[in-house]
C-alpha cells in the first residue's frame, strides 16, 4: 500500500464518519411521535456532541462551507496547519488557501465540483498564512438538503508535505546516483527505452557512449576512496557539461558512465561529443593538495544502424569501450561487427576453459634456471598449459588473462601449485636435492583470502618443505595496494616459502617500496634482457636492477636468457642466476631428466654454452 493509498483510506473514514452523523441528526429530525420526538431529541443531542467533539479533535483540518463556498466553521487541526484561525477563516471562501499557479490545471476547481455537486479529491500545493507553500490532500463532501439541492460542502485537509518530501527523496535514491546526482542505471534503462521509442517514431538516429576511466582504480587505491569520489563527481559535471541538456547523462556505478545522445542525424556526430569529452577530461583536477589527470575509454553504438533492442546496445557499447582500452586507452571506438565475432570467440573460449578447469586439462612445464657461480642447476620455473583436445597446447599468455577476469584462476593456481610441488616432491625422492621450484602466482590468486591456507595444504598434502617453494609475484599485483601487499607477503613469509618479484622493471614500484615488501628475488624482466648488451638504455636498466637489488640484498635472476653474450653480460654484472632457452626451454616432466642430464654436462665445462640455436628444438 502506498502513502498516498492509506491517507486515502484514512480520509475516507473521517469523512465517512462525519457523513454518517450528519444523516443521522438529519434524519432525526423527521420522526414523527412525541416519544419518538423526545428520544431523537436527546439521541440528537448526543449525537452532536459525538459530531462535534469528532470533528474538533480530528487529525484532519475540517471546513464546512455552505453552498456558495462561504466557510462555516473551520476545526482547530485546520487553524494549525494553515495559520487561519477560526474567526479569520469563518466568512471566506473556502478556496482562501489556494493558489493557482500552484494547483494542477486538470484539478477541478472547488466551485465546480460543488456545481456538479460530486465528491472530490485532490493534492494540491497550498499556502499558509505566513506564506509557506505546502502540499495538502484535500477531499471535499457534499451535503445535501432533504430536497436533494446542495446545502453544504465538508472539506477533509491533510498536509503531506513531509510524505512527498520523503517520496522525493525516495525516487531520488530509487533512480538518482547519491554520489554524483546522476541518473542511476535503473533510470538510464528507462531512458534508453523512451530513447528506441522516439528513434521508431523520428526516424531520426541515436548515440549510446559507456564510458570507463582509465587506470581509476590505482587513483582510488593511492589516494584513498575520498579522493576517488570527489573525482567522480568532477568526472560527472565535465560529462555534462560536453553535451546538451536533453542528453542524459548517467553514472551506472563504479567509474562507468553512460550517455544517451538524442536525434542525431549522423553516426559523426557522437564522435564529436566523444572528442569533447576527452578534452574536457585533460584538465587536471585538485583533489586536496595533489592535481590528477584523468583519461577515459569510450565505445559508441548507434540506433537503428546497429541495433534496436536496448540489451544489445549496452553490449556493443561495453564491447566498443573494451577495444578503445586495448588500443591504449584515452580514445573512443565505434562498435562493428567484428567486436561481436571476438566475443564470441571470447564466451567459447571461456565455456571451454570451464571445462578444462573441471577435467583438470592443465600440464605443468618446468624451466631451468641456472647458478653460474655454483655451475648447478638451482631450480624450475613451473609454467602452466593448457591441454586441449584440437589445439594441442595453448599458452598461458592465450588464457591466463580469460582465467583471471572470471575467476576461474583460483582453481588453475590450485592445479598448477599441486602438480608443480609432486613434481618437486618426486624428484627429491629420486635424490634430486636442493632443487627449488617458482610458481606464478596472478592477481587474483593472490588477494584471494584462502591463499596461505591453500599453500599450506598443499605443501603438506605433497610432501615438499616450503624452503623449496617460489611464490613470483608481478610488480604490479604489489603496487595496486601496497598495505594489503605487505600483509599478504609476511603471511606468506610466514609459512617459509621465498617470494620473488617477476617482471621487475616493468611496473611502478619505487625503492622505497621495496625495502618495505618482505621479499626475496627479482626477476628482471626479459624486455631487458633481450636487449643486451647491444641497447645502451636496457643495459643501464639491467645494471641498475642487479645495484639495487644487491643494495637491499635481494637475489637477483634475469629471465629470458637466449644469448651467450647476454649470459656473459649478467654475469659479468654480479647477476648469476639466469634462465631462458639458452638453458633451456620449458618441458615436461618427462623430459625433464634427460634436459637435465644435458645442461649440467654444458655448464660444467668451463667454456659454458652451446649457440642458442642448437637448442631450438
Ligand atoms: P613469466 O612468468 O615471465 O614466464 C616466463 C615466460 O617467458 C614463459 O612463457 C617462458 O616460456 C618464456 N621464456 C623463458 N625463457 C625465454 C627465452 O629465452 N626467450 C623467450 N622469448 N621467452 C622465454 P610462458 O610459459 O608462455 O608464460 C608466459 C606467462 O604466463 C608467464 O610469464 C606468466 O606470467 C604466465 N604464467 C605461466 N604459467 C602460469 C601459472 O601457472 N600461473 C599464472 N598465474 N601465470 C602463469
Ligand atoms: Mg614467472
Ligand atoms: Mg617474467
Amino acid at each position: 500500500m502506498t502513502v498516498a493509498t492509506m491517507l486515502i483510506g484514512g480520509l475516507a473514514i473521517i469523512t465517512a464518519a462525519l457523513l454518517v452523523v450528519l444523516e443521522f441528526g438529519r434524519r432525526g429530525w423527521t420522526l414523527s411521535s412525541p416519544e419518538d420526538r423526545h428520544l431523537n431529541a436527546h439521541l440528537n443531542a448526543q449525537s452532536r456532541r459525538i459530531l462535534s467533539s469528532a470533528v474538533e479533535q480530528s487529525h484532519s483540518g475540517v471546513v464546512i462551507a455552505d453552498c456558495t463556498g462561504v466557510i462555516e466553521y473551520v476545526n482547530p487541526r485546520y487553524s494549525q496547519i494553515t495559520g487561519y484561525s477560526s474567526s479569520e477563516a469563518v466568512g471566506r471562501l473556502a478556496e482562501l488557501m489556494n493558489n493557482d499557479e500552484l494547483t494542477d490545471a486538470n484539478n477541478l476547481t472547488l466551485q465546480e465540483a460543488m456545481q456538479l455537486g460530486a465528491g472530490w479529491e485532490t493534492f494540491m500545493v497550498s499556502i499558509r498564512k505566513n506564506g509557506d507553500r505546502f502540499w495538502q490532500q484535500v477531499t471535499a463532501s457534499p451535503i445535501h438538503d432533504d430536497l436533494g439541492s446542495l446545502s453544504h460542502i465538508v472539506l477533509n485537509i491533510d498536509d503531506i508535505s513531509e510524505r512527498v518530501e520523503t517520496q522525493a527523496q525516495m525516487e531520488k535514491l530509487a533512480f538518482y546516483d547519491p554520489l554524483t546526482g546522476l541518473e542511476n542505471r535503473r533510470l538510464f534503462r528507462d531512458r534508453l527505452d523512451q530513447g528506441l521509442k522516439r528513434v521508431r517514431r523520428s526516424k531520426k538516429g541515436m548515440a549510446l557512449l559507456f564510458l570507463d576511466l582509465d587506470q581509476f582504480k590505482r587513483i582510488n587505491d593511492t589516494l584513498g576512496h575520498d579522493a576517488g569520489d570527489e573525482l567522480l563527481c568532477v568526472v560527472a559535471q565535465r560529462l555534462r557539461s560536453c553535451v546538451r541538456e536533453e542528453d542524459i547523462v548517467s553514472r551506472l556505478g563504479g567509474d562507468e558512465f553512460t550517455i544517451l545522445l538524442a536525434d542525431i542525424a549522423h553516426a559523426d556526430d557522437a564522435s564529436l561529443v566523444a572528442r569533447k569529452i576527452l578534452k574536457a577530461l585533460q584538465d587536471p583536477i585538485p583533489l586536496g593538495e595533489q592535481e590528477v589527470i584523468v583519461s577515459c575509454s569510450i565505445g559508441i553504438t548507434i540506433a537503428p544502424e546497429d541495433s534496436m533492442n536496448a540489451s544489445v546496445l549496452m553490449r556493443n557499447a561495453d564491447l566498443a569501450m573494451y577495444r578503445a582500452k586495448d588500443q591504449g586507452r584515452n580514445n573512443f571506438q565505434y562498435f562493428t561487427d567484428d567486436m561481436n565475432i571476438e566475443s564470441q570467440a571470447r564466451m567459447s573460449l571461456e565455456n571451454e576453459l570451464r571445462l578444462a578447469v573441471n577435467n583438470e586439462d592443465f600440464v605443468v612445464f618446468f624451466q631451468p634456471q641456472v647458478n653460474l657461480n655454483e655451475r648447478r642447476i638451482c631450480g624450475f620455473e613451473a609454467l602452466v598449459r593448457w591441454r586441449h583436445e584440437q589445439v594441442d597446447l595453448i599458452s598461458p599468455d592465450r588464457f591466463i588473462p580469460v582465467a583471471e577476469e572470471t575467476g576461474l584462476i583460483i582453481k588453475v593456481g590450485e592445479i598448477v601449485l599441486r602438480q608443480a610441488c609432486r613434481q618437486m616432491s618426486e624428484m627429491q625422492a629420486r635424490g634430486l636435492t636442493g632443487l627449488t621450484v617458482a610458481v606464478n602466482l596472478s592477481a587474483r590468486q593472490f588477494r584471494d583470502r584462502n591463499l596461505v591456507s591453500m599453500i599450506r595444504k598443499t605443501l603438506q598434502e605433497t610432501g615438499l618443505e616450503p624452503q623449496w617453494l617460489e611464490l613470483e609475484i608481478t610488480e604490479s599485483m604489489l603496487m595496486d595496494n601496497i598495505e594489503q601487499a605487505i600483509d599478504i607477503l609476511t603471511e606468506l613469509k610466514a609459512i617459509g616459502v621465498t617470494i620473488a618479484i617477476d617482471d621487475f622493471g616493468t611496473g611502478y614500484s619505487s625503492l622505497s617500496y621495496l625495502t618495505r615488501l618482505p621479499v626475496d628475488k627479482l626477476k628482471v624482466d626479459r624486455s631487458f634482457v633481450s636487449n643486451l648488451p647491444e641497447s645502451p638504455r636496457h643495459t643501464a636498466i639491467a645494471t641498475a636492477i642487479i645495484a639495487m637489488a644487491q643494495r637491499l640484498r635481494l637475489q637477483v635472476v634475469a629471465e629470458g636468457v637466449e644469448t651467450q653474450p647476454q649470459a656473459d653480460f649478467l654475469h659479468g654484472h654480479q647477476c648469476s642466476i639466469l634462465q631462458g632457452y639458452l638453458f633451456g626451454r620449458p618441458v615436461d616432466a618427462s623430459e625433464l631428466p634427460a634436459q637435465m642430464l644435458d645442461l649440467e654436462k654444458r655448464i660444467s665445462l668451463e667454456n659454458l654454452l652451446l649457440p642458442v640455436t642448437a637448442l631450438a628444438h
